[in-house]
């Protein structure tokens, strides 16, 4: 099999990276940059103390109307205000949310029609042209934005992508220190998103021997540093291990793909309200077993990594405990979904063939309700 790797053009990872923006700005030379961030972000002083000395050398234009799981009238919204603003660089600070709004932000004004006609599901337009360069910073370790040519946002019932090669960061700059304001139970949501990432990229049909590389040393390091991440924020190596954990597993399942739990997770999302990495969390024990038996050597091998004997525990155990151990809920009736609304859950995953068709065993619509079922009644 012929596998292509795509990665952004330059990152930069570590304790401190944030500290190569300036160098990277005196070369692009831009004349008016557009920041994306949040209004969370902008109150913990996060965009004042990493942002705020961009002010002396450039025209900054700080846009803060960034919703959590953004919906589609909200990126409409930034890419109206930014398609006549004249800004020739974007900076995307903040978890998936604002990086993704970033991406749109970059890319959909330089390009006719608005972000409606190029959502994967029903758009109807490819994009022409580049667009302005992008620079992501991202605030949680999570969802791998920095590195992926994708962009979400919410709709009715489910959630649809932009993506593009276009949409691929010119520059990720992943700093750990960014991340250590993030609250516990955002670092949990968050980190099972990484690990999720990690998972269903090694268990992808179009996993690859460089992809299973990206996915393992994810799993490891996530694997062993997220509970320390979750108690104690201020823990600079859990911090870290979780910062390269997320980028890795961000750059595995760019190259990879998600399935299954991401295909029933959406909708969660959009009906619910759940946060993209609770979602994950939720669900993510149960897709487990349900697909395991279609890749059970892949499975014992991630629960090893993640010392815990498949011999010992069954994989439903294994995943269960490790969203009950980050202090997550572990079904569905815990957030209230009502058991009625599981038809209605599986009528929008099953619109995720993208994302179902990567799955290592097939999930039609009965299986779909059936996972949903689990989950919602729990172990
Ligand atoms: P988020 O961006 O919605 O942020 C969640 C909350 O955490 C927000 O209130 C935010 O203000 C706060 N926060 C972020 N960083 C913080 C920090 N350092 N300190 C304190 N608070 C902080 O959450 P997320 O999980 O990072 O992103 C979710 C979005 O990303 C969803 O829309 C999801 O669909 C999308 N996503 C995108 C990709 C991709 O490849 N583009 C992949 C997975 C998920």
């Amino acid at each position: 099999m012929i596998a292509t790797l795509r990665f952004p053009k330059r990152s930069y990872t570590g304790w401190g990276s944030i500290e190569k923006l300036i160098n990277e700005l005196q070369e692009l030379k831009p004349e008016k940059i557009l920041i994306v961030t949040d209004e969370t972000l902008v109150k913990i002083g996060m965009v004042d103390r990493f942002l705020s000395p961009l002010n002396e050398n450039y025209q900054v234009r700080v846009y803060t109307d960034v919703e959590p799981e953004p919906s589609l009238a909200c990126a409409e919204k930034l890419v109206d205000f930014t398609r006549n603003g004249g800004f020739d660089l974007v900076i995307g600070l903040g978890g998936g949310s604002a990086l993704d709004l970033a991406k749109l932000a970059a890319v959909i004004p330089k390009n006719d029609g608005n972000v409606t006609d190029y959502l994967n599901l029903t758009g109807k337009r490819q994009l022409k042209n580049q667009g302005v360069p992008k620079i992501l910073l991202p605030t949680t370790s999570g969802t791998g934005s920095e590195v992926t040519d994708i962009a979400v946002v919410s709709l009715e019932g489910t959630k649809d992508v932009v993506t593009h090669d276009f949409l691929l960061a010119d520059i990720a700059i992943v700093d750990p220190q960014l991340t250590v304001s993030v609250p516990k139970r955002i670092t949990a949501a968050t980190g099972i998103d990484a690990l999720t990432h990690a998972v269903e990229a090694y268990l992808s049909i179009n996993a690859n021997e460089a992809t299973d590389a990206l996915a393992i040393k994810a799993v490891e390091l996530i694997g062993s540093s997220l509970k320390q991440a979750v108690e104690n924020g201020e823990n600079q190596e859990a911090r870290t291990a979780m910062s390269y954990g997320s980028y890795l597993a961000g750059l595995a399942f760019f190259n990879a793909g998600v399935a299954g739990v991401h295909a029933l997770a959406y909708p969660l999302g959009s009906q619910f309200k759940l946060p993209h990495g609770e979602s994950n969390a939720v669900l993510l024990p149960y897709v487990m077993d349900y697909i395991s038996s279609s890749c059970s050597e892949k499975l014992t091998a991630v629960c090893d990594i993640l010392g815990m004997k498949w011999s010992e525990q069954d994989y439903l155990e294994i995943f269960y405990k490790l969203v009950e151990d980050v202090g997550l809920p572990t079904t569905l009736k815990e957030y209230g979904i009502p058991e009625a609304a599981l038809s209605s859950l599986t009528e929008d995953a099953i619109k995720q063939k993208r994302l179902l068709a990567r799955s290592p065993k097939p999930l039609h619509k009965e299986d779909i309700y059936q996972i949903y079922q689990m989950a919602y009644n729990g172990l």
